[in-house]
């Protein structure tokens, strides 16, 4: 494992860097307030090949390894976790499977929409199914050329801006897990209802809704893989999207973390700058060293995915670790500002916020410590 960047990744790195600092940033914390990402931000993305990053030339995208589609939702959460997790979700659970399950057919159909201009969404979550996704009740159920699809679904990211929605429904009620099938429904679809956006404590730019089918037709060219494979490819997805929270992570953590040493170093008491005191210098130590600890995990679970290892056990560590670190580092780096960390003023307050769900959303920490334990007592230490 090579840690140093190649040219080409610093190149993509300050590119990416530039286009935060000089097109977010100055939006970020009203995107927040107007709990709206507008669409310019993706479309701005898209012409900078951020909607293709794991998609081959072949079909249109720019073709980035793990590590490099990692080091891009890092610094878009740095500026704006809200815009990093739209282009997250559709880049590793949106775009990805339809690129490793599609058939050539629907590759041709979707992927040059999704690397130019569409966002996509996941949806497996519903109301009574959460860490228990096989518990979803959604059906699907073929009639001639179509499916018909009823149910609901909740918690889908993207759900309002989505051009293409990845659903999973039951296509067999007698067949757990293997009844599960995948569909690629598309936006305005006649029997899709998009709900109103969920009223959120972080990451309000980007857009959660629910949906609900009423008999909704979906082409049976629009199954993903075979009839029973859609829960395997909602796993494999989510191993995949599992390090872009854990990128995501980093990212805001990496922000607070700035934000902390900067007032540490600025603020005084006691005749002092507050960095010069013992108790913070070893908050912004222990922040440094768990920031570092993430990084390590995402590129070590990156570079077995890029290398065609299995790479599962891995990923949910770094997410996570990743998750906890960030909820952890926000905290501490509020605890640094005192009362000005509690205020909108700062921005600590929305990377606070906007971490929290990271152990939440594709997987639970408590669900990542299942995995990680399965994956040890089934493959060894
Ligand atoms: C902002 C946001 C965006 C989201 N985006 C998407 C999306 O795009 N697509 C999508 O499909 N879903 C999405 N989700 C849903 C998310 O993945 C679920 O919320 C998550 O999987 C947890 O499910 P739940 O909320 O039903 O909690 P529950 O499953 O009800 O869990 C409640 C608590 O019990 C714990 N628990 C449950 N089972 C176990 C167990 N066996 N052992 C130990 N503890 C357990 C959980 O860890 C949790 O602490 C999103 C959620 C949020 C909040």
């Amino acid at each position: 494992m090579d840690f140093d960047l190649s040219e080409d990744q610093r190149l993509i790195r300050d590119a990416v860097r530039d286009l935060c600092t000089k097109e977010f940033a100055p939006h970020a914390e009203r995107w927040d307030r107007e709990a709206i990402v507008p669409r310019d931000a993706v479309t701005t993305l898209a012409e900078h090949g951020f909607l293709g990053m794991a998609i081959p030339e072949e079909w249109g995208g720019v073709g980035y390894d793990t590590r490099t589609v990692a080091m891009v939702i890092e610094e878009i959460a740095r500026v704006s976790a809200a815009l990093a997790i739209m282009i997250s979700v559709h880049n590793s659970v949106g775009a990805v499977p339809v690129l490793r399950f599609g058939n050539d057919e629907q590759k041709r159909r979707f992927l040059p929409r999704l690397v130019s201009r569409e966002l996509s969404a996941f949806s497996i979550s519903e109301p009574g199914a959460g860490s228990d996704a096989g518990q979803l009740q959604a059906t699907a159920v073929r009639r001639d050329g179509n499916y018909l699809l009823n149910g609901s679904k909740n918690w889908v990211t993207n759900g309002e801006q989505a051009g293409l929605y990845l659903v999973f429904a039951r296509t067999d009620k007698s067949a757990g897990n293997r009844g599960v099938s995948a569909f690629i429904v598309e936006r305005g679809a006649p029997g899709l209802i998009v709900g109103r956006a969920e009223d959120k404590m972080g990451l309000r730019g980007s857009d959660t809704v629910s949906l609900s089918f009423h008999d909704l037709q979906v082409p049976v060219e629009n199954r993903l893989g075979a009839e029973g494979d859609g829960f395997r490819i909602a796993l494999g997805a989510l191993d995949v999207g599992r390090i872009g929270v854990a990128a995501q992570s980093l990212g805001v953590m990496t922000a607070a973390f700035a934000e902390a040493v900067k007032y540490a170093q600025q603020r005084e008491a006691f005749g002092q700058p507050l960095a010069k005191i013992q108790a913070i210098q070893f908050k912004l130590a222990e922040m440094e060293r768990r920031i570092q600890c993430a990084r390590l995990l995402i590129q070590r679970a990156a570079w077995l995915k890029d290398s065609g290892q299995p790479f599962a056990r891995e990923a949910a560590m770094a997410k996570l670790y990743g998750s906890e670190a960030a909820t952890w580092v926000t905290h501490q780096a509020i605890q640094v500002h005192g009362g000005y960390g509690y205020v909108k003023e700062y921005a600590v307050e929305r990377y606070y916020r906007d971490a929290r769900v990271m152990e939440i959303y594709e997987g639970t920490s408590e669900i990542q410590r299942l995995v990680i334990a399965r994956s040890l007592l089934k493959d060894g230490v």
